[in-house]
């Protein structure tokens, strides 16, 4: 190094010289033919020469940077430039390239012309190299890169930061990051001063939001700057974006302990597998219910019935190939050993992790619905098996019969009610009966709702009216079972048509009125010399009373008072005649059938006139209780009854003594009264005793037979009973009962 020969007051150009030599880098000074005129200790290591040796020598010709910038820079010097500062590479002797940044400033004579210029280089190549490194990791990374000074100013950002903090370089560097963000984060200029106090890294998660307003979530790393000697001089760090990560992480993670849970609180089994694969999860449940071991979910097949292994490998087959649900149904095997039915449910979608198509899928419990179904099952059929039976006995009933419920809604109808009433049972099951009564139809209407099914309507010992489907009518006697069945009261009405029966009882009664008349007109023929003998007396009594007035009134001085009375007796019995005439007209009056309450004792003792005229002989008692009883008749041909039976006792009594005849009425049980004719007769012969009351049954030469069969069709026709047995007196007692009535009148 040189040194001025004066110490103590060193000149300008001694300082200058040992400014120079203490720089690391190339200083030296030349003039303006490029001579130079001074070069420091490093430009002078650098060429291998002495002081003496350089000076004067040109500095091109060591210096291989020299290019047309650098050319052009000494130009702007000369031309009066302050200072030039130019890049450039110098390729040393060995070959290796150096970058290097030349640095030029004029150098001034006494006069201020420029005498030359002084020239400093500094080797750039490591710090450019650096740089270039620093801004290619920079630029290449998506991380926000930056440095800071111990101011904790900016002293390095790369694009991605400046991209996010929407800033540009100029705007950063040099400032401190409460200048640049909106919002400084506290705790993050604290931990960059803790990195730079301490020495030691340091992490920090942070929420930003960017120059676009996206909110962002940063993971800031950072590290302190150290110099050569170790001291730090700023801190370094990388900060990276983790929104989405940490979004996806912490979404994966709620949602799958979300799942977790769901699928352990839910009372079904789940599991899960890739398509075709194996299973590879399932829930709690599966290992509560299974009792299998909970390292092995693969080993589902130990959980599942034998026989519905198959079903469900057909399921999972089915699904595989076609992608949709499946669904079957199948019992798994609970840790007791026992099944239960469940319903198996999966669906096929994209595993989001990634993997693939994978089914998810839930057992349901449904032992119960099984168990329901089964009942069901066994309730339907028992009920088919019991319509059919009931349907079976309601086709095979002659009678047509319909079942109703309580309230009158048809619920059964045989195949005799639906020929009977011309409706199919299919059309009048369901609806009221009273489209079948057209009377419990009204009576329905007035009562509601009605308390029977057949709204109050009588149908004991009555005849109804029943219409068919096509509005005809015809009627009908109704008998009614009631059938408990299933909590519930169902009644049975079978319908019994009486058209035929009231046509016959009709033509019954006309022949019956017909042979009655024959019978009377017989009858008189037999008692045809008594009312000759009964007319006779009082007409041959009414002559002689006629002839004894006469006689008085043509005697001289005649008795007129005598005769007058005579004549009043003649009157008598000729009415006494009239009256048995009037008596045989009515007896032979056809007329018809008429029912009313008539007093017995009139009755009997008409038809005793009738029956004992000119039969003087014969002893007559009479008894009648009540006094007033009284019946419901056809005076007629009960009096025709009582003829009958009175003339055939004076039959059988002919020619015996005593001849006693009595009759006797007395109340009877059942609101009847009973009239017995008793006579002291022979009594009625064994053979005939069965078949009395049969017709053409007679024991006498001119009898007929057909009397006391008549009286029965007249009596059971009144609603009585007429039989026979043996007399007090021994002979022949004929009984018969009609309805009595509540008194006289
Ligand atoms: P008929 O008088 O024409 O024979 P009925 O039917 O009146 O026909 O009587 C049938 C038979 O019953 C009689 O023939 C007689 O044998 C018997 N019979 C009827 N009434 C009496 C009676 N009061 N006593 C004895 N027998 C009687």
């Amino acid at each position: 190094m040189t040194r001025a020969s004066e110490p103590a007051t060193p000149s300008a150009g001694d300082l200058l010289a040992a400014l120079a030599g203490a720089t690391e880098g190339l200083v030296w000074f030349q003039d303006r033919e490029g001579r130079l005129l001074y070069a420091n200790d490093t430009t002078l290591k650098l060429l291998g020469l002495s002081a003496a040796e350089a000076l004067g020598r040109k500095a091109v010709e060591f210096d291989t940077f020299a290019d047309d910038g650098r050319r052009a820079a000494e130009a702007r010097i000369y031309a009066g430039s302050p200072i030039e500062i130019v890049h450039g590479n110098r390729v040393l002797k060995d070959g290796a390239i150096r970058h290097y940044r030349m640095t030029m400033a004029p150098l001034r004579d006494a006069q201020g012309g420029i005498a030359g210029m002084v020239v400093q280089t500094a080797d750039e190549t490591e710090a450019l190299r650096n740089a270039k490194i620093l801004e290619g990791i920079g630029a290449a990374v998506p991380d926000l890169v930056f440095a800071k000074d111990l101011d904790l100013r900016f002293i390095y950002a790369n694009r991605a930061f400046l991209t996010a903090s929407g800033r540009t370089l100029d705007e950063v560097i040099g400032r401190r990051v409460e200048e640049i963000l909106k919002r400084p984060n506290a705790a993050y200029i604290q931990s960059d001063r803790d990195v730079i106090e301490t020495g030691r890294g340091d992490e920090i998660q942070t929420t930003v939001v960017t120059a676009d307003g996206v909110r962002r979530i940063y993971l800031t790393r950072k590290f302190p700057l150290r110099a050569a000697d170790g001291s730090i001089f700023g801190l370094t760090s990388v900060a990276a974006d983790i929104t989405e990560d940490f979004d996806a992480r912490a979404e994966l993670t709620r949602t799958a302990a979300r799942l977790e849970t769901i699928s352990n609180v839910t009372p079904n089994i789940i599991w899960s597998s890739l398509k075709g694969g194996q299973v590879d999860f399932v829930n709690e449940r599966w290992f509560a219910f299974t009792g299998l071991p909970a390292d092995d979910s693969g080993n589902w097949q130990a959980g599942v019935h034998p026989d519905d292994v198959g079903v469900m490998l057909d399921a999972g087959r089915d699904g595989d190939a076609s992608g949709a649900q499946m669904e079957f149904e199948c019992r798994l095997r609970g840790r007791d050993g026992s099944y239960r039915w469940v319903l198996g449910r999966a669906i096929l979608h994209d595993d989001p992790d990634g993997g693939g198509p994978r089914w998810t899928g839930s057992f349901t419990d449904i032992e119960e619905l099984v168990d329901a179904r089964r009942q069901a099952a066994l309730a339907l059929q028992a009920r088919a098996e019991g319509e059919a039976h009931l349907q079976s006995i309601l086709d095979s009933v002659p009678d047509p019969m319909v079942i109703l419920d309580s309230t009158g809604i048809v619920r059964a109808f045989g195949t005799a009610a639906e020929a009977q009433l011309g409706w199919p049972a299919a059309e009048i099951i369901g609806r009221h009966v009273g489209v079948l009564i057209p009377e419990v139809a009204a009576a329905a209407a007035r009562e509601a709702p009605p308390g029977s099914p057949f709204g109050g309507v009588v149908w004991r010992d009555r005849l109804l009216v029943a219409q068919r489907r096509d509005g005809s009518t015809f009627p009908f006697e109704l008998s009614v079972g009631v059938v408990q069945s299933g909590g519930r009261t169902f009644y049975t009405g079978f319908v019994r048509d009486q058209t035929e029966r009231l046509r016959a009882e009709a033509q019954a009664q006309a022949l019956r009125t017909e042979l009655a008349q024959v019978a009377r007109l017989s009858e008189l023929g037999s008692m045809a010399s008594a009312l000759a003998h009964e007319l006779n007396q009082p007409l041959a009594a009414a002559a002689n009373f006629v002839q004894g007035s006469a006689r008085l009134l043509t005697a001289p001085g005649p008795d007129l008072g005598l005769a007058t009375e005579g004549l009043g007796q003649a009157v008598d019995q000729i009415a006494r005649a009239g009256d048995s005439i009037r008596r045989l007209r009515d007896f032979l009056d056809r007329g018809v059938s008429q029912r009313k309450p008539e007093a017995l004792r009139e009755l009997i003792d008409e038809a005793l006139t009738l029956a004992l005229a000119g039969d003087g002989q014969i002893r007559v008692k009479r008894r009648i209780s009540p006094r007033g009883a009284t019946v419901l008749a056809d005076r007629l041909e009960i009096q025709q009854v009582l003829v009958h039976l009175v003339r055939n006792a004076v039959e059988a009594m002919a020619g015996r003594e005593p001849r006693v005849l009595e009759i006797v009425a007395r109340p009877q049980p059942e609101g009847l009264a009973r009239i017995s004719v008793s006579d002291s007769g022979p009594g009625v012969s064994e053979g005939v005793m069965h078949q009395l009351f049969q017709p053409f049954v007679s024991t006498k030469p001119n009898g007929m037979g057909v009397g006391l069969s008549i009286c029965r069709a007249i009596v059971e026709a009144h609603g009585g009973r007429i039989w026979a047995d043996e007399s007090a007196e021994g002979g022949a007692t004929f009984h018969f009962t009609l309805r009595a009535t509540a008194g006289p009148g």
